[in-house]
């Protein structure tokens, strides 16, 4: 899987806080998130916290996704409103950080639909079919 902004670099594989990342060593510093991985690392409750809204002021960009999909990413605002953009593939709902971005995306989650560690794991054991006493 190549870089979408610097195309002929190979992501790197890199794991921090139990979440698979792929980092691109060689040149941007960037990193991309399979759908479902930022939530996790940052314990919200989705990756996108406010995704209608965000999807709503998307803009297309030129970068291709990572992955097998090759879909145009678009460019679109982790929260409505506030200034740091990300680019998010429509088709696999993978995201783009550049470089420092992550780390923006971590301070603004602090204060949002944060979950705690029980809440994370317990949605992770639904999500592998895992039924609750009492659910059907
Ligand atoms: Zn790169
Ligand atoms: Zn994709």
């Amino acid at each position: 899987m190549n870089c979408p902004k610097c195309k002929n670099k190979a992501l790197e594989p890199f794991e921090n806080d139990g979440v698979e990342f792929d980092f691109c060593a060689d040149g941007c510093l960037g990193v991309w998130c399979d759908h479902g991985e930022l939530k996790h690392y940052v314990e919200t409750i989705n990756d996108l916290p406010g995704k209608v809204n965000s999807l709503s002021q998307a803009v297309q960009t030129l970068f291709k996704c990572p992955k097998e999909c090759s879909n145009n990413l678009v460019e679109l605002p982790y929260i409505k409103g506030k200034e740091i953009l990300l680019d998010y593939c429509p088709s696999c709902h993978g995201l783009w950080f550049d470089f420092k971005e992550l780390g923006k995306v971590e301070s603004l989650a602090i204060n949002i639909d944060k979950v705690g560690k029980l809440e994370r794991t317990m949605e992770r054991l639904r999500q592998r079919g895992f039924k609750v006493m009492g659910s059907s």
